[in-house]
């Protein structure tokens, strides 16, 4: 499958958050830096390039073994720690699939600080996880399809 006819698959899916997302960043403070904040405000500006952006990339070709193991991983992560929530995992899902197949962005927010002190930043056009190293070695861990590099 391209990735120019993923894009719009993953547009098509998002359709049924339109009404139940705020399209803006008003719902939330300014200085909250708490995880649960920055990764909110990192969802909703994937959520509106998703509703809002038209398919301007290179048309990769996306490896459908990698996309369907990434579903396997949040689907194994989403039955460990929120089995009943099924609109928020799809939510996820397609937030995810859209970070490492069409944005080519990190799975985390860059400037997230981890509970171990661990973060993830950008320095010349290159994404780095500090704690990549050891997450990626959890079981199902996202990190193995993250484009954040290791430091
Ligand atoms: S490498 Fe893992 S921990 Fe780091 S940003 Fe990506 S998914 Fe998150």
């Amino acid at each position: 499958m391209k990735s120019s006819e993923l894009f719009l698959k993953l547009q098509k899916r998002m359709e049924q958050y339109k009404s139940k997302v705020k399209p803006d960043n008003d719902c939330f403070y300014e200085n909250d830096t708490s995880i649960q904040s920055i990764v909110s405000k990192y969802n909703l500006e994937s959520f509106n390039e998703i509703m809002n952006s038209s398919y301007e990339e290179v048309d990769d070709e996306v490896n459908e073994e990698e996309l369907k193991d990434l579903i396997h991983r949040i689907d194994n992560y989403f039955s460990l720690y929120a089995p009943d929530d099924e609109k928020f995992k799809e939510f996820i899902k397609i937030i995810s699939i859209y970070l490492v197949f069409i944005a080519k962005k990190p799975l985390h927010p860059p400037g997230i600080r981890f509970s171990n002190g661990t973060t993830v930043y950008e320095k010349d056009d290159y994404y780095y996880c500090t704690g990549k190293k050891v997450f990626i070695n959890d079981e199902l861990s996202l990190c193995k399809y993250c484009i954040a590099r290791c430091e």
